[in-house]
């Protein structure tokens, strides 16, 4: 045990392991099989790099993303671990080169695609002493996982050619079903599961919901100014929209770029890349972006429309933090996407299972108790504590007996005969005098103007207050009219009480203040002397990731420059212990980086 976590200091630079990690490592270096359930940014890698280095002989990593492969081989090799790809785009004499170099035992771990693995069952592999077989994104086996890769479900030949090297299948997506069809379909040996815990608690979640276009637009605008120069990522349902959210972002000066299936393999590739290397702070995306991202400082995450299911979100939102900092979600919730994604569902070959998704997910976004507790509960995991860190638990609901308000709204709806949806009702509620609302006479109503005092964005929340209360329902098949329920009609008649949570301007419309906007944007342009020694690491980081062609995250992630930061190492021996710096990183990186810090804290001359 002790030997294994030296070896994870030499080539990781990481003092510990993360929870479920040395376990799992043991057991594949026990010739044991094992299926892992981490979440995204949990620490998947390392389970069976470990292994791989320990191990003699080759390890197979199964990948079936280039680019994910890419990321990986760079980081191994960014660690002095010899590693490699196969992948059917590279020229045939590269493809020889590595599978010679995997003959003569020059190469701990060999990734490869499960299309590419097929072809080498019989012939690469035998030459090759395996020691270990790792299987990653095991999901995309299952035709009950939202990415079913019909190469995968071929992979079981590999028990059957190998059964004594061990296999370990890796993914973040946890369900049940899932589960067992990956043991059954790798044929397993009585593997042992490990699950980990699904919590993310760095990532901050918030629930914005009512907004209209333009008020989104606005939101995010301002969401990125308070995240200036960080990455991250808008999700939209849209390609439309990925084009439109870009533009608008970059004529705000935010490098922006939209991503989606419409988009030549080129283009996507460029765009990738772009974001990989910090050229572009965001991408705007279909979901089809950001699987095969290993990007660790992805800062931020936002779903410009409401997702489909939990998982889909929570596999999203994954996608920012993994470095275990601190990092955000936004999502917008609209009773709009809602009606799509029904019918998505509906459509969909397994309406029953995908409406019932669909329902968990809307309940999430109405909820007014801890989300995180929600989203724990989802995935199967008790979570005994409300986390401080979503919108629900910072700012708290707070009731007040709003019965003359739903009365005032519920009377509107029935003398409009139920004819009107939201936005007529409120415009009648505040008297808007629309010519619409005019030809159809509904400024004559005894309600009309009822509602005057309250803004029109506090009614909306209201009555989707009252859409959740069960005081209204949405008569989808009729133009979204809005019907009284039984229940609502006991309010009307005053013989139930309601009780509503009051409405607050957002915080998220409001304009940043200055002491706001300093906050985040401290880290790269404030005075304090921590926040310039950050801004330098930063710097440097860049020219040797231009340097060498790689992405900046390869050299040093965020977490460890911020350990350089908290820790100021101004020696090699100290140096050594910060996060991140393995004996490689030391060797290589080592002066450059201690001259600089001495340099940043004492004005000294760097050496060299
Ligand atoms: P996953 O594949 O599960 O999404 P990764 O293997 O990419 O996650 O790891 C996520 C992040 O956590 C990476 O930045 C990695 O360097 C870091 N990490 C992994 N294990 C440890 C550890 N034991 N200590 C510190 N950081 C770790
Ligand atoms: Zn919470």
């Amino acid at each position: 045990m002790k030997e294994l976590t030296l070896l994870l200091k030499k080539f990781f630079g990481f003092d510990s392991f993360r929870p479920l990690q040395a376990e799992i490592v043991q057991r594949i270096i026990q010739k044991k099989d094992s299926l892992v359930l981490m979440p995204t940014g949990g620490g998947k890698s390392v389970c069976y790099q470990l292994p791989a280095i320990y191990l003699p002989g080759t390890a197979i990593v199964i990948s079936p993303l280039i680019a994910l492969m890419k990321d990986q081989v760079e980081g191994l090799m960014a660690n002095g671990i010899p590693a490699a790809a196969l992948n059917s785009m590279m020229p045939e004499a590269e493809k020889q080169r590595i599978k010679q170099h995997a003959i003569q035992g020059k190469i701990k771990l060999l990734y490869i695609s499960p299309e590419g693995l097929m072809g080498e069952t019989d012939r690469l592999l035998p030459l090759l002493e395996i020691s270990l077989i790792a299987i990653d994104e095991a999901h995309c086996i299952s035709q009950w996982g939202h990415d079913f890769r019909p190469e995968y479900t071929q992979l079981s030949v590999l028990k059957e050619q190998f059964p004594d090297v061990p296999v370990v299948a890796l993914t973040a997506t946890a369900d049940k079903i899932t589960r067992s069809d990956i043991v059954e379909q790798l044929k397993l040996r009585s593997p042992q599961i490990f699950i980990s815990s699904f919590d993310r608690p760095n990532l901050s979640l918030t629930v914005c919901r009512g907004f209209a276009k333009k008020e989104k637009m606005a939101a995010i605008v301002r969401f990125i100014s308070l995240h200036k120069g960080q990455s991250g990522i808008v999700y939209c349902m849209k390609r439309a929209d990925t084009e439109a959210v870009a533009e608008t972002l970059n004529s705000y000066q935010i490098k922006a770029t939209a991503y989606h299936a419409g988009l030549s393999p080129a283009q996507r590739e460029e765009a990738q890349n772009d974001f990989i290397n910090d050229r572009t702070e965001v991408v705007c995306a279909t979901v089809a972006f950001g699987m095969g991202i290993d990007k660790s400082n992805v800062r931020w995450v936002i779903h410009y429309n409401t997702p489909g299911s939990i998982e889909n979100y929570y596999q999203e939102i994954g996608r920012a933090g993994r470095d275990g900092l601190k990092s955000d979600t936004l999502l917008f919730y609209s009773l709009g996407d809602l009606v799509l994604l029904r019918r998505f569902a509906d459509e969909s070959g397994q309406s029953e299972v995908n409406l019932e998704k669909l329902n968990r997910m809307q309940r999430y976004c109405e909820a007014d108790i801890c989300r995180r507790r929600i989203l724990l509960n989802y995935f199967g995991e008790e979570a005994g504590h409300d986390c401080g860190n979503c919108d629900v638990c910072k700012n708290p609901p707070q009731r007040f007996d709003g019965s003359v308000l739903v009365q005032k709204a519920l009377s509107a709806i029935l003398r409009t005969e139920e004819r009107a949806g939201i936005q007529m009702l409120i415009d009648i509620l505040r008297a808007s005098g629309r010519s619409e609302l005019i030809r159809l006479g509904y400024h004559r109503l005894k309600t009309y103007g009822a509602g005057r005092d309250l803004p029109y964005n506090a009614w909306k929340e209201y009555i989707y207050q009252m859409l959740q209360l069960g005081y209204v329902e949405i008569d989808y098949a009729n133009a979204r009219t809005l019907k009284v329920t039984s229940l609502g009609r006991k309010v009307l008649y005053g013989e139930a009480k309601a009780f509503l949570a009051t409405w607050h301007e957002p915080e998220e419309l409001k304009r940043p203040s200055r002491k706001e906007k300093a906050r985040p944007v401290r880290v790269i342009e404030s005075d304090s002397a921590d926040d310039k020694l950050m801004d330098s690491l930063r710097q440097l980081r860049k020219q040797i990731a231009q340097k060498e062609s790689v992405p900046a995250y390869i050299i040093f992630s965020d977490a460890a420059l911020q350990d350089m930061v908290a820790r100021k190492p101004l020696d090699m021996e100290s140096f050594a212990a910060i996060r991140g710096v393995g004996d490689v990183k030391l060797e290589k990186y080592g002066k450059v980086f201690t001259a600089l810090i001495r340099f940043v804290l004492k004005g000294a001359a760097p050496a060299g």
